[in-house]
């Protein structure tokens, strides 16, 4: 369709709703955006650049009547769907896309997307070092940083695009198309966002919906809900789990991962010096060398990528070792099965820090797992108060104020050997820009301990 003249809304201001702005007015639309904020707050080299493009900017609120008078809506991924004037649009019939569906549309080189509650940036970032290292040109992005729209409006150089995709660009997705399609697992998060858990497992099993045959899909049969998926029309299916089973094309065997690839020898790898830590990280890397197999990376470059490749920042990093109790920051940990999946990762009795902006769900769980090896826990945050009513008799606990305070009660309860982690199974966006920021607050509070103290 040609947009030529077309009036097109763009909902939000950030790098998305910029990258599409870009897109469109190149295609000669005339383009408004509109975003919540006020302008005053909002990064002036946004602001700049965009009204260098020709758009109207509309900002502090969106206006109704110019949800109406589109053509067109596209919508950046923070935006809920449910915003009154952008359902009323919708009722209408007036069409509505996301960045990554446009941009989907847009390229014509093989898209890998990933999505999954926990581990898309870790495994997306794995398998363009993958592809990287095999001297393929790979553009890497999504929701992980640089929208896909960029690469549209980039010198589309690339022989291969990997994405990592979230569910609330799932949910605007229409026939948006990977040639291989990861999905990590499936457990409760924002649930502030979607009506119940189950629209949100059915907003993460969108990104196989419009694969059919010679497209692959990618599944970690580990899960509740994908080992039990069955997913028909051709799609080659490649299911991964810790222990070897039928059906399963790649395990874990003492030190190796084993894989078979239908029409493929079997593979070996060798995962003794793989870095990253913990059975969830094994997972991540199971799904990447699939996908790198069906990609035909060459076995010895995924060993060397296996053996090289490090861990992202704020995911389970070391921070320090002082007085015999060693710090992890893992803010990236934004939810319960994240943050649990943290704290089995060490053999080591573990001081928790956790809390944060509450997402909706239950953190019953976490407590009742985490109780054998979480020797204490320190709350902080907005949901404070609702983790405290969880942990109640399963982990002693103490509430902080902020993280300096939480960091020091933290260490001064820890004896020698213990694990200080930083996993707080909420959201940061209480205390913090971002969960970024949070980590480097913990990280600067770490530092700031003296031996002995
Ligand atoms: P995402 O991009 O999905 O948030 P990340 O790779 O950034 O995922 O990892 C975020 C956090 O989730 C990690 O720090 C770790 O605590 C946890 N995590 C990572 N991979 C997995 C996995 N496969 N299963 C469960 N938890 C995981």
């Amino acid at each position: 369709m040609s947009l030529l003249k077309k009036k097109v809304l763009v909902i939000g201001l950030g790098k998305s709703g910029l990258s599409v702005s870009r897109w469109l007015t190149g295609e000669g639309a005339e383009v408004t955006v509109s975003e919540m904020k006020e302008q005053s707050v909002i990064d002036n080299h946004l602001v700049n650049e965009i009204l260098e493009l020709g758009v109207k900017l509309e900002t502090g609120g969106h206006k109704q009547a110019t949800f109406l008078n589109s053509d067109m809506i596209v919508v950046s991924p923070g935006i809920p769907l449910d915003l009154e004037p952008l359902a009323t649009s919708r009722r209408k019939g007036i069409p509505v896309l996301g960045e990554m569906e446009l941009a989907g549309r847009l390229i014509d080189i093989p898209l890998v997307a990933i999505t999954g509650t926990n581990g898309k940036s870790t495994t997306t970032s794995l398998l363009g070092a993958m592809i990287k290292n095999a001297g393929f040109r790979v553009f890497v992005g999504g929701n992980i940083g640089t929208p896909l729209m960029d690469y549209v409006t980039g010198e589309q150089s690339a022989e291969f695009a990997v994405v990592e995709v979230s569910s609330f660009q799932l949910d605007t997705i229409e026939k948006f198309c990977p040639t291989v399609s990861l999905l990590l697992n499936i457990s409760p998060d924002h649930l502030d966002r979607y009506p119940n858990y189950e629209a949100y497992v059915q907003s993460k099993l969108k990104i196989f919906q419009n694969q059919g045959p010679g497209q692959y899909a990618v599944l970690n049969d580990e899960d509740e809900v994908l080992s039990q998926l069955d997913l028909s029309r051709g799609i080659s299916v490649l299911r991964y789990g810790m222990r070897k089973k039928k059906n399963r094309h790649a395990f874990i065997e003492g030190k190796k991962m084993i894989v078979f690839l239908p029409g493929m020898e079997q593979q070996e790898f060798d995962i003794e010096r793989y870095r990253l830590p913990g059975k969830h990280n094994l997972e991540n890397l199971m799904a990447g060398v699939l996908a790198g197999l069906v990609l035909k990376i060459e076995p010895t470059i995924i060993q060397n990528t296996i053996e090289h490749f490090t861990s992202l920042s704020h995911r389970l990093e070391l921070v320090r070792r002082i007085s015999g109790v060693t710090f992890y920051n893992d803010s990236k940990a934004t939810n319960v099965n994240a943050a649990l999946s943290s704290i089995n990762s060490f053999d080591r009795p573990v001081i928790l820090i956790a809390g944060g902006r509450h997402k909706g769900g239950d953190y019953s769980p976490l407590a009742d797992a985490a109780r054998d090896r979480v020797r204490k826990a320190v709350l902080l945050g907005e949901s404070k108060n609702i983790l405290a009513k969880a942990f109640e008799g399963l982990i002693p606990f103490t509430l902080a104020g902020n993280m300096t305070d939480a960091v020091s009660q933290a260490f001064s309860s820890a004896e020698k050997n213990d694990v200080v982690l930083l996993a707080p199974a909420c959201s940061s966006f209480d205390m913090f820009s971002d969960y970024g920021q949070r980590g480097t607050v913990f990280r600067e509070a770490v530092e700031r301990l003296r031996d002995g103290g």
